[in-house]
């Protein structure tokens, strides 16, 4: 099962994605920077604005 991930911000279509897809990706839209996290049917993603790890 594929899902298709959107912005959160702008709705740009980013990708498709697959469970168990971890990914990290620039909006090209409005230049967000996402983590993406699919399990099963559960789509996280999570906005960085500031890494400072
Ligand atoms: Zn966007």
């Amino acid at each position: 099962m594929t899902n298709y991930v959107v912005c959160p911000d702008c709705g740009y279509k980013l990708l498709k994605a697959g469970d168990g897809s971890n990914v990290e990706i620039y909006c090209p839209k409005c230049k967000l920077k996402l983590r993406i996290i699919i399990k099963g049917d559960e789509i996280t993603i999570l906005k960085m604005l500031s890494e400072k790890v």
